[in-house]
């Protein structure tokens, strides 16, 4: 018996308790006749009722409360967001009905009559515009593409605007 000490772990055993049965009795009755086992087991054991006093902090008496307010804010506020966003649904919906409404409904005459104008235009551009690709030798293709867009576009905004600066007007 005295031959072999206890290992850590029967010693951590014995201080919290949790070496039971047999071999916890083995144990003990080792410690109780080895003067070794049994300081460590005391020092391990000190530990131990260090611990446990460490590791139960006072709980508030309106723990419980707090917990159940905070987990109660957070579903409120999830509960909330999720009601936004339903409520965001029809009112995008609306908006997409109202333009759609607006862009069919008001004057669609004008509004067909202002495309094929603009279509009229760009062709003419792209008449005009086709020779000075050819001449200065650009990249036919997605070059072409990109310069006749780009004069659409500017002419479209002029159109539409208005009021909108043409750089060559000045
Ligand atoms: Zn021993």
């Amino acid at each position: 018996m005295t031959a072999f000490h206890l290992t850590e772990e029967q010693i951590q055993g014995l201080a919290d308790g949790t070496l039971r049965g047999p071999e916890g009795f083995a144990a003990r009755e080792h410690a109780d006749g080895c003067d070794e086992c049994s300081g460590e087991l005391a020092m391990y054991a000190a530990l131990v009722d260090r611990l446990s006093t460490l590791s139960d902090p006072p709980v508030p008496d309106d723990f419980t409360v707090e917990v159940l307010d905070a987990v109660d804010h957070r579903e409120r506020a999830l509960q909330q967001r999720r009601h936004t966003v339903l409520a965001a649904i029809p009112a995008g919906l609306i908006g997409l009905f109202a333009i759609f409404g607006w862009a069919l409904s008001v004057a669609p005459t004008a509004h067909v009559d202002r495309f094929l104008e603009a279509w009229t235009l760009a062709r003419h551009v792209l008449a005009a515009a086709a020779p000075v690709v050819d001449a200065t030798r650009l990249p036919l293709g997605l070059g072409a593409l990109v310069f006749s867009a780009a004069i659409v576009a500017l002419l479209l905004r002029a159109m539409r605007g208005g009021t909108a600066p043409t750089p060559a007007s000045s």
